[in-house]
């Protein structure tokens, strides 16, 4: 069975991410979504909220399931018998600090691959902290945050500016 593993913050899950899930779907017999527990930044929403905010949003895709990890990535990916780490590609600068990634991870478990998809070209702009930012501000997220979580992120900042 081809196993793969998509790991990131997803603080919160963006269409983007989405878009790399459903594709990852049709080419891995499983994905799991794997959430990054050890963040040096804050996040917005806890590990839990994540996990279930993706949830969600996958409940259409019985071939991919949501874990979180602490510690290495290629740790974890062996623990649970995958054999791929799935990347997501949105523009050129993104590239250098996964090309790195991908190398050091080769270098840990050589038996790891990587392997990039490139996003629709119309999330090649998106990304969690973007969607935070515009949140904050105000702005509408609609376009860039699944319908089933819309709500759930709105509801956090105005939360925060009650509190
Ligand atoms: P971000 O905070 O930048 O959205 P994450 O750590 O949550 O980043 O991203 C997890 C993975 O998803 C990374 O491989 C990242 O390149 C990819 N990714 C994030 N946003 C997009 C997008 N809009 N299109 C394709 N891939 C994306």
């Amino acid at each position: 069975m081809r196993i793969a593993v998509y790991p990131g913050s997803f603080d919160p899950l963006t269409y983007g991410h989405l878009d790399i899930i459903q594709r990852s779907s049709r080419v891995f017999d499983k994905v799991i979504v794997a959430v990054v527990k050890n963040q040096s930044k804050k996040p917005l929403f806890s590990v839990d909220e994540r996990i279930e905010f993706i949830k969600r949003c996958i409940s259409n895709l019985p071939n991919v399931e949501v874990d979180h990890f602490e510690g290495l990535l290629v740790n974890f990916v062996t623990n649970k018998g995958a054999q791929v780490i799935i990347k997501g590609l949105r523009a050129m600068s993104d590239f250098e600090y996964e090309f790195q990634m991908a190398l050091l991870n080769r270098k840990l478990q050589s038996e790891v691959e990587t392997m990039f998809l490139m996003t629709d070209h119309k999330y090649s702009y998106l990304s969690s902290s973007m969607v935070k930012e515009i949140a904050s501000l105000g702005g509408s997220i609609q376009d860039l945050v699944p319908e089933e979580i819309l709500q759930d992120i709105l509801d956090k900042y105005s939360e925060k500016q009650e509190g």
